[in-house]
């Protein structure tokens, strides 16, 4: 799906535990609720990278006396493969460093979200109450241990899963055979 150019979860310490698949996890939830920084960005960056490459340069080669400070090829076509090559890598870098960046951003906003909301503290490993007999989701709520605010777990866009610490979410293989 992505070009591994460098993997942006993989600056997360709290993913060490977590094999890459489960980290893709969170780059999928990062796209979904932040198209914005994930997809739009990076495409409005490669545009100005592209107008900048290929308006700024031939404005710059003709006002300014290039051919003294930049190494250049010696012959025209030479220099017009250059040209149109170094733009295509300028354009693609500008678009997978500015993805990375909103993929980075995009987890960090996912990481928060197990966070208390009025105090920052985590709410991972907090047992998870339900007012009422139904497992309504609306109904589930957790307790900050820090400030003591209550959260429903839908409001915060959370599931159980989420409030499992990350260590504890191997699933040991023995799981089924046990008797
Ligand atoms: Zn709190």
């Amino acid at each position: 799906m992505r070009l591994p150019l460098f993997r942006p979860y993989r600056m997360f310490p709290q993913f060490d535990h977590l094999s890459d698949s489960e980290c893709e996890k969170y780059v999928r939830d990062a796209y979904i609720n932040t198209p914005g920084l994930t997809a739009k960005v990076p495409i409005i960056a490669a545009v100005l990278a592209t107008a900048l490459w290929y308006i700024g340069w031939p404005i710059a080669f003709v006002t300014l006396p290039l051919a003294s400070y930049v190494p250049m090829p010696p012959s025209a076509e030479w220099r017009l493969v250059a040209y149109i090559v170094l733009g295509v890598a300028f354009v693609s870098l500008t678009y997978f460093l500015t993805r990375d960046l909103g993929v980075y951003f995009g987890i960090r906003r996912e990481l928060r979200r197990s966070n208390c909301r009025k105090c920052g503290q985590s709410l991972q490993g907090l047992p998870i109450h339900s007012a009422g007999a139904d497992p309504d989701p609306a109904k589930q709520f957790v307790r900050c241990t820090e400030c003591g605010r209550r959260w429903v777990l839908l409001d915060l866009g959370l599931s159980p899963r989420d409030l499992i610490p990350f260590e504890q979410r191997v699933v040991d293989s023995r799981v089924a055979t046990r008797r």
